[in-house]
C-alpha cells in the first residue's frame, strides 16, 4: 500500500484558524515587525506572504523595507529600537541579507522574547536546555505535522539528514526533547542510505533535490521532506517522493507538506511572544 500523504496545507490552515481565535482573545493584537533588506525577489515573496497571513490572523503588520545598501550600524540601531518598542511583539529579520551584512551580530540584537524565528543564541540555549522560549519555525512545524499524523515519538529511532542551525540541529533537539533516539547525518556521513534506514522517522533537510530514494527508507517509516527546489518539472524536495511512497508508511509532499507549516509557526511564535516578559511591558 502506498504511503499516506501528510497534508501540511490542511494542518497549517487549522493552525491559522486557532491562532486567529487566540489573537482575538488577547487584550491587544500582537505586532509583527518584518525587516526586508534590499529587493531579492524570493525574499520579497516570502515576506509578503508572512505579512498577509499576519494580517489575516488579526495581528498588526509592522513592516520595514530597507535599502540594499543600508549599513550594519543603522540596521542594528533599528533592531535595537524595535526590541525596546512595546508596540512590537515579534521581530523577523528576513535572510539572506545582502553580502556586506553579517547576519549573526544583527540577529543577536533581536530581544530573545521577540525572536519569532528562534535563531538567536538565547533562543538556541533555551531550546537545548528545554526552557520555555521561541523555537525555529520549520522544525517546530515538522513536530506539529508528526503529532497531527499520530506518529509515536517516544523511543522511536529518528534520523535527521542535515545539521544547519536553521533546520537540522533544532530539528534534532526537538525530537530529542520528545524522547526519540536521534541520529544526525551530514555531508561526511558514511553510507547515508544505511543510516537513514534505521529511522522510524526520517527528516530530510539536506538541500539536494530528490537525494533520498527508497533504499534510504525503512519500510513503514514516516518521511518528512523539508527540502524545496525549483526544477524544470516543478517543485520537488530532498526525497524522491514517487519512488519512496512504495516503501514509507507516511510522507509529506512537496509542495504542500512542511512549507505551509513554516509561516503558520511564525504566527504561532508571535502569539507565544505576546505572553513572554518583553511583551508584558506592552500590556499585551
Ligand atoms: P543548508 O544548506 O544550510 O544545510 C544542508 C545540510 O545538509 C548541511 O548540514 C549539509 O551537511 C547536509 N548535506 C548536504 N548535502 C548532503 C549530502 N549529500 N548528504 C548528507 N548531508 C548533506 O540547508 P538548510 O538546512 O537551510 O535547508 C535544507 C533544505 O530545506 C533546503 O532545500 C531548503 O530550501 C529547505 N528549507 C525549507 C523550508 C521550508 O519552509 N519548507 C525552510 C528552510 C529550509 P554539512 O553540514 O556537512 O555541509
Amino acid at each position: 500500500m502506498p504511503a499516506t500523504i501528510i497534508d501540511g496545507r490542511a494542518v497549517a490552515a487549522r493552525l491559522r484558524e486557532q491562532i486567529a481565535r487566540d489573537v482575538a482573545a488577547l487584550p491587544e493584537p500582537p505586532g509583527l515587525a518584518t525587516l526586508l533588506v534590499g529587493d531579492d525577489p524570493a525574499s520579497a515573496v516570502y515576506v509578503a506572504s508572512k505579512r498577509r497571513q499576519c494580517v489575516q490572523a488579526g495581528m498588526r503588520d509592522l513592516h520595514h523595507h530597507l535599502p540594499a545598501d543600508i549599513g550594519a550600524g543603522e540596521l542594528g540601531e533599528l533592531i535595537d529600537r524595535l526590541s525596546a518598542d512595546p508596540e512590537v511583539t515579534g521581530i523577523l529579520l528576513q535572510l539572506p541579507l545582502p553580502r556586506h551584512l553579517d547576519p549573526a551580530p544583527l540577529l543577536e540584537r533581536i530581544h530573545p522574547d521577540k525572536d519569532v524565528d528562534g535563531l538567536t543564541e538565547t533562543s538556541t540555549a533555551r531550546l537545548v536546555l528545554g526552557a520555555p522560549g521561541l523555537r525555529p519555525c520549520t522544525p517546530a512545524g515538522v513536530m506539529m505535522l508528526l503529532d497531527e499524523a499520530g506518529v509515536p515519538l517516544e523511543g522511536a529511532e529518528a534520523v535527521v539528514v542535515g545539521r544547519s542551525n536553521l533546520v537540522g540541529k533544532p530539528m534534532a533537539q526537538l525530537l530529542l526533547a520528545r524522547n526519540a533516539t536521534v541520529t544526525i547525518c551530514h555531508s561526511r556521513t558514511r553510507d547515508l542510505a544505511a543510516v537513514c534506514r534505521r529511522g522510524d522517522i526520517l527528516v530530510a533537510a539536506a538541500g539536494v533535490p530528490r537525494m533520498l530514494g527508497p533504499d534510504a527508507v525503512k519500510p513503514g517509516a514516516t518521511v518528512i521532506d523539508v527540502g524545496i527546489h525549483r526544477t524544470a518539472d516543478g517543485l520537488c524536495g530532498d526525497v524522491d517522493t514517487d519512488a519512496v511512497r512504495a516503501v514509507a508508511g507516511a510522507i509529506t509532499p512537496v509542495p504542500g507538506g512542511v512549507g505551509p507549516m513554516t509561516i503558520a509557526m511564525l504566527l504561532r511564535n508571535t502569539v507565544t511572544a505576546a505572553g513572554l516578559p518583553a511583551a508584558a511591558h506592552a500590556g499585551v
